[in-house]
This record gives structure tokens, C-alpha cells and sequence, in this order.
């Protein structure tokens, strides 16, 4: 097969009718670009969720009218809308019945269902805005392709049978020179049923695909031009970063850029797939390319910012030549499904931070009373919040002369809480208190980049 693009556009590149025909013209603007990955137009997701939540009739149709309002702005903008209308009105119809059925009881497996089907909406009116502009594309269901396990929510592909279902039925269509139009986020279980591969999963599809169908690249259309030096709402210098490592865009991405889903790096970084992030509303602002070898390799690479930390201490006399300290902690920990960060450690005491990313627990605060309380009883127990990580991102960070001196000459005014150095090559962190935390990066950011 020729040079192959998969691209993947994202809620806000196709939330409106404008927004769809900047899209449009960006494949068609791409010869290379032949199978196109589209998430629901923004907004639909949550609507939905909510609504597989389970709600009221009253609440239930005020969401349901807001769905039904944000496609309807797109179809009443389309020449002609009779070919796909009906097709949204049958999806919105079972939308409803859907919703319906989740106030009754809600379950993963419906909950996953309902939300299929605002990528189902937004690839069909993405084929007529095609079609308004000349081009004929084909449709494709893409659960006939991504075959997962049945992990309703955050499913996990089958990668040997997605790759067979993509021999058989997509590459066929793609050797006839086909433009396909198909959904991110989405796939299907052995047993028929619809799962989705947890929110911002699109990215991780179009990877995916791009993988199995062995693309040269997977282009990323969002709505910022690229990957920045740190945040341009923070700082407004930051620059753009034409090329950047998969390890580095991997760090960003768990340390709060959102630009990138992490896990969208895997099939990209196993199958050495380069990734390009661009602005869908002004593609010709250019964007940032990730692969596994760019050159130059900077000291400073980014800072990524993440707000919202709890700081864990423990400390305990008895810890002092101990065995299995930790390891009772970290058990008490997985025992209640808490994910910790960073972690610094002295002779007797221990310092975590967690994130309420990466953690499942549910209900109230991150932390609960029964873990404290369970913790408390071979330790004390400090809890500190109000604290944002500060993330700075590079390469052999840990070898560089004179990066410690930089980092705490720039930063001597400030309280950092706790520092994290040495683990990876890729970052060091910084807990500083989140009012803080803005004016760290933004000096930083001077002393380092500008
Ligand atoms: N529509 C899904 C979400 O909002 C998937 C995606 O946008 O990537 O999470
Ligand atoms: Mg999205």
C-alpha cells in the first residue's frame, strides 16, 4: 500500500458546521489521508453520559433537547439533509429509549451503548459535509473492526483480532482508494456488545488503526497548533514545539497536558508510528511531530502543570531499619485503589503525592476516613491539599551539570513542598502550594526557555 495517513478530529474540530468543513478540507487537502477518526461533536459525550446515568423525566429531556440541539444546528446548515436525517432521527430515537431504560437501572454495559452514539452521529454528518464539497466517502462502523475484551468503560482491544477484522473489511476498502469515515472511542466485545475505551479514547483508536493497518502516520487535528513549552494560558511565550520524543510527550501528557491522551502513544511508540498534532481551525499554524528519535534533544524539553495534589505523609520511629514498611503501605494503598504520583523517602518518614486522575476511588474525597484510619495505626498521618505539581520535562535530566542550581537560584523566594529527581531521565517535579503554582511555571519558564 502507498503512504497512508490515519487522522483523528476531535470533539471541538467537529462541533459545528464550520468547524466540520475546516476538517473536510483538511483531508481533502491530504491525499495521504485515507481513513478519517472522528470523535461525537464536543459537548455530546457528557450529555450523554449524564444521561446514562440515569435521570428524571424532566432533567431527562431538558439533556435530551440539548443533544438533539447541537446536531440540529449542523443539519440545518447542510444543503441537503435528507439522506442522513433520518439516520440521526433513528439514533436520537434510540437515545431516548436508551436513556429511558438507564433511570429504570443503569449498568456499564448500557451506560457504554448510549454513549457509542455521539460518534455514531458525527461520522454520518461528517460523510454529507463531504459529500457538499464533492467527495465521495464511505461510512464504516468501526466496532466491526476494534474488537475489545468486555471491560465496559475502559475496554482494552484484542490487538490480533482487530488486526485480523481490518485485513478482512478495512484495508480492502482503502486498496479500492476509498476514503473512509469511521468513530474513535468505540469498539465491540465477543459478545456483540458495544464497549468504549474510556473518555478521550479517540486518540487511542486512530493509533490503533494506524497500527494495524501499518500507516506511516497518525495526524492528531485539535484545537491548539501543537504541543507548547508549557501552558499558553500561563504563559504567553511559550513557544511551540516542532519535534518532541515519545517518552517526552508521554510524560506531558500524564503531566496535564491534555493536548495528547496518554495512551495514545502505545501503539504509536511499539509500532514506531510518528504522531503530528495540529490545529484543525488553522492548519497552516503548522504543529508538533512526536517520534522516537528526534534531534536536538534539549535539557528542557516543557513544564507541565498539574493542580490539585494531596500530600501524603507518614512518618514513623519504628520505620528506622525496618522491613516492610512500604510495603504495608503501598498494600493499604491498592487495598483502597488510591494511585500515588511521586514519592520522596527519609529514614523515618515517607511522602507520596496522588492524583485524583489516576485513581478509581470513587464517593467523597480521594482520601477516605477508613484509609487514614487504617494507616494511622503503625504511623502518623499528615494530609496536606491545596498543592500542584509542577512537572519539568527534558532529557538526561538526571546527568545535566549545574539543573538543581538553575531550578532553586530561579525559585529561591519559594516554599517547594517536595521534590522528585532522579527517578526518570524525562522530568523532575516539584510540589509547590497551587497559589503558588502559576508563578513557578512562569518564572521557570523565563529562566529556562525564553
Ligand atoms: N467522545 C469521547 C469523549 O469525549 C472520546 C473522545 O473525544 O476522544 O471522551
Ligand atoms: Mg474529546
Amino acid at each position: 500500500m502507498s503512504y497512508l495517513s490515519v487522522a483523528k478530529f476531535g470533539g471541538t474540530s467537529v462541533a459545528n458546521y464550520p468547524a466540520m468543513q475546516s476538517c473536510a478540507n483538511i483531508v481533502i487537502a491530504d491525499p495521504n489521508t485515507r481513513v478519517v477518526v472522528l470523535s461525537a461533536s464536543a459537548g455530546i459525550t457528557n450529555l450523554l453520559v449524564a444521561l446514562a446515568n440515569g435521570c428524571e423525566e424532566a432533567e431527562r429531556n431538558k439533556l435530551l433537547n440539548e443533544v438533539r440541539q447541537i446536531q440540529e444546528n449542523i443539519l440545518t446548515e447542510l444543503k441537503d439533509d435528507c439522506r442522513v436525517r433520518p439516520k440521526i432521527e433513528a439514533l436520537l430515537a434510540n437515545i431516548t429509549s436508551l436513556a429511558e431504560a438507564a433511570n429504570l437501572a443503569t449498568s456499564l454495559a448500557l451506560t457504554d451503548e448510549l454513549i457509542s452514539h455521539g460518534e455514531m452521529m458525527s461520522s454520518l454528518i461528517f460523510v454529507e459535509v463531504l459529500r457538499e464539497l464533492q467527495i465521495e466517502a464511505t461510512w464504516l462502523d468501526v466496532r466491526t473492526i476494534v474488537a475489545t475484551n468486555s471491560h465496559f468503560g475502559k475496554a482494552t482491544p484484542n490487538d490480533e483480532q482487530t488486526r485480523q477484522n481490518c485485513n478482512n473489511l478495512l484495508k480492502p476498502l482503502i486498496e479500492r482508494g476509498e476514503l473512509v469515515i469511521t468513530q474513535g472511542f468505540i469498539g465491540r466485545d465477543e459478545q456483540g456488545k458495544t464497549t468504549t475505551l474510556g473518555r478521550g479514547g479517540s486518540d487511542y483508536s486512530a493509533a490503533l488503526l494506524a497500527e494495524v493497518l501499518n500507516a506511516q502516520d497518525v495526524l492528531i487535528w485539535t484545537d491548539v497548533a501543537g504541543i507548547y513549552t508549557t501552558d499558553p494560558r500561563i504563559v504567553s511565550n511559550a513557544q511551540r514545539i516542532d519535534t518532541m520524543s515519545f517518552s517526552e510527550a508521554a510524560e506531558m501528557a500524564t503531566f496535564g497536558a491534555k493536548v495528547l491522551h496518554p495512551a495514545t502513544l502505545l501503539p504509536a511508540v511499539r509500532s514506531n508510528i510518528p504522531v503530528y498534532v495540529g490545529s484543525s481551525k488553522a492548519p497552516q499554524d503548522g504543529g508538533t511531530w512526536v517520534t522516537r528519535n528526534p534531534q536536538p534533544r534539549p535539557t528542557f524539553r516543557a513544564i507541565a502543570l498539574r493542580r490539585d495534589q494531596t500530600l501524603l505523609t507518614l512518618s514513623s520511629l519504628n520505620m528506622l531499619y525496618a522491613q516492610g514498611f512500604l510495603a504495608n503501605i503501598f498494600t493499604i494503598l491498592a487495598k483502597h485503589k488510591i494511585s500515588v504520583d511521586t514519592i520522596t523517602t527519609s529514614e523515618v518518614s515517607v511522602a507520596l503525592t496522588l492524583d485524583k486522575m489516576g485513581s478509581a476511588s470513587s464517593g467523597t474525597g480521594l482520601l477516605s476516613q477508613e484509609l487514614i484510619d487504617e494507616l494511622s495505626q503503625f504511623c502518623t498521618v499528615k494530609v496536606d491539599t491545596g498543592l500542584s505539581l509542577v512537572a519539568l520535562i527534558g532529557n538526561e535530566l538526571h546527568t545535566a551539570s549545574g539543573v538543581a542550581k538553575r531550578i532553586f537560584e530561579t525559585l529561591d523566594a519559594y516554599n517547594i513542598r517536595m521534590i522528585s529527581y532522579g527517578a526518570s531521565t524525562n522530568n523532575i517535579c516539584l510540589l509547590a502550594d497551587s497559589d503558588k503554582a502559576d508563578d513557578i511555571v512562569r518564572l521557570l519558564h523565563k529562566a529556562l526557555f525564553e
